[in-house]
């Protein structure tokens, strides 16, 4: 049974334009070094799991008000043999639309998700340029053939989605979030997701200034040639 470590109740920022219950997986298979839920990657012990008759109870009491519930973690590819598409297939019979966020890592779970109509919205961490730079971001020895995978795999899918990267200044360059753009050439969105310095994993970027937003402003430009709808998120 999927076990649930975290759950907002009502969310108006996890989905653009949607109402959603947002809803927390433990553990993850990267280690950003911007990560905000290092406690729930490490020590998921430390949280009380949360009964999914109750999450279930609360989306059908709200039933008129939620689109839908954001799945998002850690990585909740990581649950597919632990209830994941049991799960979904659940809060999909009940009527609720899914948003999915994902580190790409495991296109196989994505190809199963996107096959069995459990998820309506993919959100997807491209971490940094797809090249050596990557691990870097994502902390890990990471397959990049998994994430091309992964990118190609959404693009064709059919289904509504964005790419998203966290601008984090000192590992991140404008130039580096160009090459981003180049990888994911043809795509329906790409957020450029604001860096939040506070409680970041690697306590040395709690320091770092997250870059202006004129400067963020400034990547966009270069990045149209590429993929034509660029949002700015929370800054
Ligand atoms: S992929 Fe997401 S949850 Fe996993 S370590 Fe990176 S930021 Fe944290």
């Amino acid at each position: 049974m999927l076990e649930i470590k975290g759950f907002i109740e009502t969310s108006f920022l996890d989905w653009d334009g949607k109402v959603v219950s947002t809803l927390y997986v433990a553990g993850c298979n990267f280690r950003c070094p911007f990560c905000h839920n290092a406690g729930l990657i490490e020590k998921p012990h430390e949280y009380e799991t949360i009964p999914l008759k109750k999450i279930e109870g609360f989306l059908l009491e709200r039933k008129d008000f939620l689109d839908g519930i954001c799945l998002t973690g850690g990585e909740p590819c990581l649950h597919k043999k632990r209830g994941l598409f049991e799960f979904l297939q659940r809060v999909k019979d009940l009527g609720f639309q899914v948003k999915f966020d994902s580190n790409g890592l495991d296109p196989e779970c994505l190809h199963r998700l996107i096959g069995q109509n459990l998820v309506d919205y993919i959100a997807m961490d491209i971490k940094g340029p797809l090249d050596e730079r990557y691990d870097k971001l994502s902390g890990v020895k990471t397959d990049l053939s998994k994430v091309k995978q992964s990118i190609k795999l959404i693009m064709e899918s059919g289904l509504d989605y964005e790419f998203r990267t966290t601008v984090v200044p000192t590992l991140l360059s404008p130039e580096d979030v160009v090459d981003i753009a180049k990888e994911l050439k043809g795509a329906r969105k790409f957020v450029l997701q604001q860096f939040a310095p506070a409680h970041t994993w690697d306590e040395a970027l709690r320091t770092i200034k997250p870059y202006d937003r004129e400067v963020l402003d400034e990547m966009v430009k270069p990045c149209q040639p590429y993929v034509k709808n660029i949002l700015i998120r929370g800054a």
